[in-house]
């Protein structure tokens, strides 16, 4: 099977690119972490939001609403200098040969 091939616009850079996948607890601490002097971040999600989960009890017994513990990506990051945040699904795929 062919890999598909998709454009993601990424700036080149001369720095060293880190690409995140997974925009949860673990990619967005390190995304945050990483400092745009030094590195290009960039962050797959297969959605634009950040769910924060240990209230999603609260949203499920209509203690609160949806939008209040899941919130837009960009607005995480919108001041940031050399992040890139791409909507899209990974997908492992075996190597030929
Ligand atoms: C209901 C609930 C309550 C919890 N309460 C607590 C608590 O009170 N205290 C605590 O310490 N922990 C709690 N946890 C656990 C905590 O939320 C997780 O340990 C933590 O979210 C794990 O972080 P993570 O970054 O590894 O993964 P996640 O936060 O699950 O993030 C994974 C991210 O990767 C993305 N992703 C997944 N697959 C793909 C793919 N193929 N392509 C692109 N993107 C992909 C997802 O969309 C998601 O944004 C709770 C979890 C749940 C579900």
């Amino acid at each position: 099977m062919e890999m598909r091939q998709i454009k993601l616009n990424i700036p080149d850079t001369q720095k060293p690119r880190v690409v995140i996948i997974g925009a949860g607890f673990g990619g967005l601490n390190t995304a945050t972490g990483l400092s745009d002097e030094k590195f290009q971040v960039v962050l797959f999600d297969k959605h634009n939001y950040h769910t924060f989960q240990p209230l999603l009890y609260q949203v499920a017994s209509a203690g609160l609403q949806a939008d209040s513990i899941a919130g837009p990506l960009r607005n995480l990051f919108h001041k940031r200098k050399d992040f890139h945040f791409r909507m899209l699904k990974v997908r492992a795929q075996k190597r030929k040969g």
